[in-house]
Protein backbone atom coordinates (compact mmCIF):
# COMPACT_ATOMS: atom_id res chain seq x y z
CA UNK A 1 0.00 0.00 0.00
CA UNK A 2 3.08 2.16 0.93
CA UNK A 3 4.58 1.04 -1.84
CA UNK A 4 1.71 2.03 -4.31
CA UNK A 5 1.43 5.42 -2.89
CA UNK A 6 5.07 5.97 -3.00
CA UNK A 7 5.17 5.12 -6.69
CA UNK A 8 1.91 7.12 -7.56
CA UNK A 9 3.22 10.70 -6.31
CA UNK A 10 6.46 9.77 -8.14
CA UNK A 11 4.10 10.00 -11.38
CA UNK A 12 2.50 13.01 -10.35
CA UNK A 13 4.37 16.60 -10.72
CA UNK A 14 2.36 19.76 -9.44
CA UNK A 15 2.61 23.42 -10.96
CA UNK A 16 1.27 26.35 -10.18
CA UNK A 17 -1.62 27.79 -12.20
CA UNK A 18 -3.20 30.96 -12.05
CA UNK A 19 -6.44 32.20 -13.61
CA UNK A 20 -5.75 35.92 -13.87
CA UNK A 21 -7.97 38.57 -13.00
CA UNK A 22 -9.30 39.41 -16.78
CA UNK A 23 -10.54 35.85 -16.85
CA UNK A 24 -11.88 35.92 -13.13
CA UNK A 25 -14.03 39.14 -14.48
CA UNK A 26 -15.85 37.12 -16.17
CA UNK A 27 -17.39 34.08 -14.80
CA UNK A 28 -18.46 32.02 -17.84
CA UNK A 29 -14.82 32.21 -18.76
CA UNK A 30 -13.43 31.75 -15.70
CA UNK A 31 -15.72 28.58 -15.29
CA UNK A 32 -14.64 27.22 -18.59
CA UNK A 33 -11.30 27.43 -17.53
CA UNK A 34 -11.72 25.60 -14.48
CA UNK A 35 -14.01 22.92 -16.32
CA UNK A 36 -10.52 22.39 -18.78
CA UNK A 37 -8.48 21.65 -15.56
CA UNK A 38 -11.35 18.89 -14.38
CA UNK A 39 -11.68 17.80 -18.09
CA UNK A 40 -7.54 17.31 -18.44
CA UNK A 41 -7.65 14.78 -15.11
CA UNK A 42 -5.83 17.22 -13.00
CA UNK A 43 -5.97 16.89 -8.95
CA UNK A 44 -6.87 20.37 -7.83
CA UNK A 45 -4.24 20.01 -4.57
CA UNK A 46 -4.94 23.54 -3.54
CA UNK A 47 -6.81 26.56 -4.85
CA UNK A 48 -7.63 29.59 -3.48
CA UNK A 49 -9.03 33.78 -5.00
CA UNK A 50 -6.91 36.22 -4.08
CA UNK A 51 -5.96 39.91 -4.87
CA UNK A 52 -2.38 40.78 -4.95
CA UNK A 53 -1.15 44.13 -3.29
CA UNK A 54 0.78 45.76 -6.21
CA UNK A 55 4.12 44.95 -4.18
CA UNK A 56 3.20 41.64 -4.57
CA UNK A 57 2.68 41.83 -8.48
CA UNK A 58 6.27 43.65 -8.28
CA UNK A 59 8.11 40.73 -6.34
CA UNK A 60 6.54 37.77 -8.69
CA UNK A 61 7.08 39.12 -12.04
CA UNK A 62 10.56 40.94 -10.53
CA UNK A 63 12.38 38.96 -13.35
CA UNK A 64 10.67 41.16 -16.14
CA UNK A 65 11.27 44.13 -14.67
CA UNK A 66 12.82 47.13 -16.93
CA UNK A 67 10.85 45.29 -20.09
CA UNK A 68 8.35 47.83 -21.80
CA UNK A 69 5.37 45.77 -20.59
CA UNK A 70 6.29 45.34 -16.32
CA UNK A 71 4.51 48.10 -15.55
CA UNK A 72 1.50 47.51 -17.55
CA UNK A 73 1.74 43.90 -16.19
CA UNK A 74 1.81 44.63 -12.44
CA UNK A 75 -1.04 46.71 -12.77
CA UNK A 76 -2.98 44.23 -14.71
CA UNK A 77 -1.98 41.56 -12.35
CA UNK A 78 -3.10 43.41 -8.91
CA UNK A 79 -6.15 45.11 -10.62
CA UNK A 80 -8.63 42.25 -9.16
CA UNK A 81 -8.89 39.05 -8.19
CA UNK A 82 -7.47 36.00 -9.45
CA UNK A 83 -7.77 32.24 -9.12
CA UNK A 84 -3.97 30.04 -7.97
CA UNK A 85 -4.09 26.24 -8.10
CA UNK A 86 -1.53 23.61 -7.13
CA UNK A 87 -2.75 21.15 -9.70
CA UNK A 88 -1.24 17.92 -9.87
CA UNK A 89 -0.83 15.20 -12.42
CA UNK A 90 1.42 13.21 -15.05
CA UNK A 91 3.91 16.16 -16.33
CA UNK A 92 1.74 18.76 -15.11
CA UNK A 93 4.05 21.37 -15.78
CA UNK A 94 4.56 21.03 -19.97
CA UNK A 95 0.80 19.71 -19.77
CA UNK A 96 -0.68 22.96 -18.47
CA UNK A 97 1.54 25.05 -20.64
CA UNK A 98 0.27 23.70 -23.48
CA UNK A 99 -3.57 23.87 -22.55
CA UNK A 100 -2.59 27.65 -22.16
CA UNK A 101 -1.04 28.33 -25.67
CA UNK A 102 1.28 30.76 -26.52
CA UNK A 103 2.36 33.86 -24.31
CA UNK A 104 0.79 36.55 -27.21
CA UNK A 105 -2.69 36.28 -27.78
CA UNK A 106 -2.18 36.74 -31.79
CA UNK A 107 0.31 33.67 -32.08
CA UNK A 108 -1.76 31.84 -29.73
CA UNK A 109 -5.44 32.84 -31.71
CA UNK A 110 -3.70 31.57 -34.82
CA UNK A 111 -1.10 29.19 -34.22
CA UNK A 112 -3.18 27.25 -31.32
CA UNK A 113 -7.32 28.86 -31.39
CA UNK A 114 -7.60 25.60 -29.39
CA UNK A 115 -5.67 26.85 -26.57
CA UNK A 116 -7.11 28.52 -23.67
CA UNK A 117 -5.17 31.96 -24.52
CA UNK A 118 -6.68 31.33 -27.97
CA UNK A 119 -9.95 31.03 -27.11
CA UNK A 120 -10.32 34.03 -24.40
CA UNK A 121 -6.82 35.99 -24.32
CA UNK A 122 -7.64 39.88 -24.82
CA UNK A 123 -4.32 41.14 -25.67
CA UNK A 124 -0.33 40.24 -24.54
CA UNK A 125 -0.78 40.89 -20.75
CA UNK A 126 -4.16 39.96 -20.52
CA UNK A 127 -3.87 36.72 -21.49
CA UNK A 128 -5.64 34.70 -19.00
CA UNK A 129 -3.54 32.40 -16.87
CA UNK A 130 -0.33 31.47 -15.97
CA UNK A 131 1.68 28.25 -15.83
CA UNK A 132 4.93 27.67 -14.31
CA UNK A 133 7.65 26.96 -16.64
CA UNK A 134 9.80 24.79 -15.03
CA UNK A 135 10.23 22.32 -11.98
CA UNK A 136 12.57 25.38 -10.31
CA UNK A 137 9.40 28.01 -10.93
CA UNK A 138 7.12 25.56 -9.69
CA UNK A 139 8.72 25.15 -6.68
CA UNK A 140 9.35 28.84 -6.01
CA UNK A 141 5.58 29.95 -7.47
CA UNK A 142 3.83 27.29 -4.90
CA UNK A 143 6.24 28.59 -2.07
CA UNK A 144 4.85 32.34 -3.44
CA UNK A 145 0.85 31.58 -3.25
CA UNK A 146 0.98 28.69 -0.75
CA UNK A 147 3.62 29.22 1.80
CA UNK A 148 2.53 26.42 4.46
CA UNK A 149 2.05 23.58 1.53
CA UNK A 150 4.79 20.75 2.57
CA UNK A 151 5.52 19.87 -1.26
CA UNK A 152 7.75 16.56 0.61
CA UNK A 153 4.83 14.66 1.46
CA UNK A 154 1.67 16.63 0.59
CA UNK A 155 1.06 13.37 -1.44
CA UNK A 156 1.08 10.21 1.85
CA UNK A 157 -0.79 13.32 3.49
CA UNK A 158 -3.82 14.00 1.03
CA UNK A 159 -4.09 10.61 -0.46
CA UNK A 160 -7.19 9.57 1.45
CA UNK A 161 -8.78 12.67 0.47
CA UNK A 162 -7.93 12.12 -2.72
CA UNK A 163 -9.43 8.62 -2.88
CA UNK A 164 -12.22 9.46 -1.10
CA UNK A 165 -13.29 11.64 -4.10
CA UNK A 166 -12.54 14.85 -1.52
CA UNK A 167 -10.93 16.37 -4.39
CA UNK A 168 -11.87 17.35 -7.80
CA UNK A 169 -10.37 14.60 -9.94
CA UNK A 170 -12.47 13.81 -13.06
P1 LIG B 1 4.27 33.25 -19.83
O1 LIG B 1 3.17 33.83 -18.96
O2 LIG B 1 3.71 32.62 -21.08
O3 LIG B 1 5.20 32.33 -19.07
P2 LIG B 1 6.28 35.39 -19.71
O4 LIG B 1 6.82 34.80 -18.45
O5 LIG B 1 7.25 35.71 -20.81
O6 LIG B 1 5.14 34.47 -20.37
O7 LIG B 1 5.53 36.76 -19.36
C1 LIG B 1 4.77 36.89 -18.19
C2 LIG B 1 3.53 37.67 -18.53
O8 LIG B 1 3.90 38.99 -18.96
C3 LIG B 1 2.71 37.13 -19.69
O9 LIG B 1 1.86 36.06 -19.35
C4 LIG B 1 1.94 38.36 -20.11
O10 LIG B 1 0.85 38.62 -19.22
C5 LIG B 1 2.99 39.46 -19.95
N1 LIG B 1 3.75 39.67 -21.20
C6 LIG B 1 4.75 38.91 -21.70
N2 LIG B 1 5.21 39.40 -22.86
C7 LIG B 1 4.46 40.50 -23.12
C8 LIG B 1 4.45 41.44 -24.20
N3 LIG B 1 5.30 41.36 -25.22
N4 LIG B 1 3.54 42.45 -24.14
C9 LIG B 1 2.69 42.56 -23.10
N5 LIG B 1 2.66 41.72 -22.05
C10 LIG B 1 3.53 40.68 -22.06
Amino acid sequence: MVFLAVRRAKALQITLAIIKPDAVAHPLISEAIHQKILDQQFIVVRSKELIWRRDDSERFYAEHKGRFFYQRLVEFMSSGPMRAYILARENAISHWRELMGPTKTYRARYLSPESIRGKYGLTDTRNTTHGSDSLDSAEREIAFFFPEFNKKCWYEMDEPLIRAGYYSYS
